[in-house]
């Protein structure tokens, strides 16, 4: 699993920019949720991406 420096601070960089262009939701895929970051595929119940940690939480 590749080094995340901080996630929260990324969060907060994104959101300071004032400019939501996409991710902070799941995609949508075969009635699964797809994540953003890594494109793995969970089920609907899924509140994270096990895979890489992202979460649409906030
Ligand atoms: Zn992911």
């Amino acid at each position: 699993m590749a080094s995340a420096p901080s996630d929260d601070m990324f969060d907060e960089f994104l959101s300071q920019r004032g400019h939501d262009m996409e991710a902070s939701s799941w995609e949508d895929s075969y009635n699964k949720k797809q994540c953003p970051e890594c494109g793995g595929l969970h089920d609907s119940g899924a509140v994270e991406c096990t895979i890489c940690g992202w979460s649409p939480a906030r």
